[in-house]
């Protein structure tokens, strides 16, 4: 009986935080492969991108923006909606929260269970959960496509680049350094999380980072890259990461094969190349399912939800 634990459940143990400077203006709060939180720094403001998990955990985060600036953190901009990511937004008491309205209509349509599916799946990362404040977060402006904010004379541009890891995937951009914070779209010497992906559109949206010519980068999760190098590196990564598995899932579709034989034979394949990323085995399970679905009958990702999680786990890992 070597049956795997659920999910991230057995993944107890803290990581090193590391708080990076990238230029006069950006900073990385990275921590070895766990979610990451972007901070720009601009003339009369802070913005905050992603929020780590719980209000206690985003505490870190300010004790380390207040050791390099005292401005006022203004906004705090939600990459996607995922809970690990937005769940701790209250703790900078921004003027404004923004999300595309992808990510708000899916806030509307599935945070609740996102929210009990992701608590379930990593404990850890929402380390003094009861710090989250009642119901969900909310963003207070939304945008479609691009919308560009001026802190002081420092140009930041949040940017819709296609589908990806969600349908509301937005990156910032801040043009006149060339750094960019990808949220989950990029990930380095991490596993993509693909249970909510569109695998046909994420290799394009990929392609239209790279034409942007970041020079630095900070990803979802993994280190802040710091040299167009790591950058490329980063980004062909996620790109062979998704491409390799839509096509070890769409082989297995064409000769019918049933999901649960897809499942291992995908995670064989992928193991020797990728298995070194954290949170493969965390992540595989619901990246061949999502994958599987795309592949045959559902265009659009189908919620998670506490339940699903536990049956899906249960059905391939048994
Ligand atoms: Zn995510």
């Amino acid at each position: 009986m070597s049956q795997k634990a659920f999910a991230s459940q057995a993944d107890l143990a803290d990581k090193q935080v590391s708080f990076t400077r990238l230029s006069e203006h950006a900073y990385a709060y990275t921590a070895e492969g766990d979610p990451n939180t972007g901070v720009i720094v601009g003339d009369d403001a802070v913005m905050v991108l992603d929020t780590q998990a719980t209000p206690a955990m985003a505490q870190d985060v300010i004790r380390r923006i207040r050791e390099v600036t005292d401005k006022p953190i203004k906004y705090v901009v939600l990459t996607h909606y995922h809970a690990v990511r937005v769940l701790g937004a209250s703790a900078y008491q921004p003027e404004h929260i923004i999300a595309s309205h992808d990510t708000l209509e899916l806030i509307r349509e599935r945070g609740e269970q996102d929210k009990a599916s992701e608590i379930g799946r990593f404990p850890r990362l929402f380390r003094n959960v009861e710090s989250v404040p009642p119901g969900l977060t909310w963003p207070t402006l939304a945008f479609s496509g691009r919308m560009t904010i001026w802190l002081g004379r420092l140009e930041v541009q949040l940017l819709q680049l296609g589908r990806g890891h969600t349908k509301g995937d937005t990156v910032a951009w801040l043009p006149q350094e060339r750094i960019l914070f990808s949220g989950d779209l990029v990930e380095f010497d991490a596993t993509p999380y693909a249970g909510d992906a569109y695998f046909k559109d994420w290799p394009q949206t990929l392609d239209r980072i790279a034409a942007l010519g970041p020079e630095k980068l900070v990803p979802g999760r993994g280190a802040a890259l710091t040299t167009p190098e790591q950058v490329q590196a980063a980004l062909s990564g996620t790109r062979s990461f998704i491409a390799d598995m839509y096509a070890s899932v769409q082989e297995g579709v064409k000769a019918g094969k049933d999901l649960k034989t897809i499942y291992k034979d995908t995670y064989a394949k992928l193991k020797p190349k990728y298995g070194h990323w954290v949170i493969f085995d965390h992540c595989m399970p619901f990246d061949v399912t999502r994958c599987y679905d795309e592949v045959t009958q559902y265009p659009d990702p189908r919620i998670w939800t506490a339940e699903r999680d536990r049956q899906m786990w249960e059905a391939l890992e048994s």
